[in-house]
């Protein structure tokens, strides 16, 4: 007979747990509370603006292996853009721009050409940052429990690399202020990025909605005789002799799983921990707050940027994209030009009114783009998503959670847990395979 696992919460981890399993022929049922699939990596359909929307712009890097994998056997790789070699430009204000990119080469000497031909930045700043990255590179650095901004002093980076690089890659791959952000989660992208000759740091975004990255995995579950199923909440798990002996979802009671994991994040486990008197959950997410990320959708009859995406130095907004140039849809057929704006690690602008939040992006925009008037203006949404991910520090890093726990046949999953990486779609993909290859090894000696 087949094992039978149950895999709890269709999350980007949760699905990349039940395919891995489902591919190696386990018998698996993937439980959502939700209507949809996706959980923060997902769209949902806006009836006031008759789109359907993403809960957040994403924004991914050449070095999300484990994701398009992934995507290529949903055989949806192709809805992403991807830099041929990586580009950013980033606007200093409404007449300076200024492009970082790779030079004459694909590769880490094409990353060193590109910073040192930089304009605006001085030398000094330049040798710094490349010796600071040779010893990354090297593995010359250790493991030191500081944050990044500790560490950045520590390595003498200068102001003018700090605002121009540091401060936009810190706050954007792990939603948090410098002083908060653990400078280990740093070093191991850093040391992805470049002991693979740079080619993974190449800007990565979906022509498409989320959803639609996705959405073939329920036929990819059924192939293989597995199962999604939508709208099933856990509320509640029995441990008996160490192990998970039922698991209460909806009302029903289910006694038959060899082996479950948990793909959920901690306010869940929490609730789920309560509910069913396990403390050790509390214990655990009791050591992680979370972050948020606003992202501001707006709908132009006119064209203000003609850049895919462009950083904004020295503004409470991050990052613009334009989403017709992303999906190749520029055509005279598209008479509006749709914008996502993205602030990440955005606490601090949480008491501000949707009307509020608008104001201050209209009054960057009107700063930055002096072709843009508030006239422009035809639609807009502005979503405020409180607990984008969780905030990972120094002081919390070591809660993060393994895949194995203390009840021999439970297993966790998410982008929260103990992957080495920041709190992103890649680290919820590799953490519901870890999770999935502690299953099939508990199955094994049982
Ligand atoms: C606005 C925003 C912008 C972001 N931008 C980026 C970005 O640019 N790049 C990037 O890499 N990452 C980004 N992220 C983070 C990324 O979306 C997450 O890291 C990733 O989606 C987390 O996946 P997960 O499966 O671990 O968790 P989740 O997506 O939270 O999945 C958990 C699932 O479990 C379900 N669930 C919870 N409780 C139960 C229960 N009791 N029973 C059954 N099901 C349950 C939930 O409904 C959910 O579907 C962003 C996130 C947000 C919100």
């Amino acid at each position: 007979m087949k094992n039978k696992v149950a895999v709890i919460g269709a999350g980007i981890a949760g699905i990349s747990s039940a395919m891995y399993l489902a591919e190696r022929g386990l018998s698996v049922k993937l439980f959502e509370s939700a209507n949809n699939i996706g959980g923060r990596m997902s769209s949902f359909a806006d009836t006031e603006i008759g789109e359907l929307l993403d809960l957040g712009q994403h924004i991914m890097i050449g070095a999300y292996v484990n994701f398009f994998n992934l995507l290529k056997k949903l055989g949806t790789k192709d809805l992403l853009y991807q830099q041929k070699k990586f580009k950013v430009r980033f606007l200093m204000n409404s007449d300076k721009i200024i492009t970082f990119e790779q030079k004459f080469f694909n590769d880490n000497i094409g990353f060193i050409l590109g910073l040192f031909l930089l304009k605006g930045v001085g030398l000094k700043s330049k040798f710094k940052m490349a010796n600071l990255i040779s010893k990354i590179i090297h593995q010359k650095i250790r493991k030191s429990g500081l944050s990044c901004q500790e560490f950045l002093l520590l390595h003498k980076q200068e102001n003018d690399l700090i605002k121009l690089f540091w401060e936009p890659f810190i706050i954007a791959t792990m939603n948090a202020q410098l002083n908060d952000a653990p400078a280990d989660i740093l070093i191991n992208i850093l040391y992805e990025i470049f002991s693979n000759g740079f080619s993974k740091a190449k800007i990565v975004i979906p022509k498409t909605e989320l959803l639609n990255l996705i959405s073939p995995v329920e036929k990819y579950l059924s192939d293989r005789n597995c199962e999604l199923c939508l709208n099933h909440r856990l509320k509640r798990i029995e441990i008996r002799n160490g192990k998970v002996a039922t698991l209460t979802i909806n009302d029903f009671c289910y006694d038959d799983f060899d082996a479950v994991i948990l793909a959920i994040p901690p306010d869940s486990l929490k609730q789920i921990g309560r509910l069913s008197n396990l403390n050790i959950f509390l214990e655990l997410v009791n050591n992680f707050r979370t972050s948020s990320i606003i992202t501001v959708y707006l709908w132009l009859d006119k064209e203000i940027t003609t850049e895919k995406f462009i950083g904004l130095v020295d503004s409470p907004l991050h990052w613009l994209f334009n989403i017709k140039r992303i999906s190749g849809e520029i055509t005279e057929k598209h008479k509006l030009y749709k914008y996502a704006i993205v602030i990440s690690s955005a606490d601090k602008y949480a008491k501000l009114t949707r009307e509020q939040t608008l104001q201050m992006c209209l009054d960057e925009l009107m700063r930055f783009f002096p072709n843009f008037s508030t006239e422009n203006v035809i639609n807009w949404k502005v979503l405020n998503y409180k607990k984008a991910t969780v905030l990972l520090t120094p002081q919390n890093l070591h809660f993060r959670a393994t895949a194995v726990t203390e009840y021999e046949n439970l297993f966790l999953a998410g982008d929260w847990t103990s992957t080495g990486l920041p709190a992103t779609i890649e680290g919820a993909v590799r953490s519901g395979e870890t999770a999935a290859r502690c299953v099939i090894n508990y199955l094994s000696m049982c």
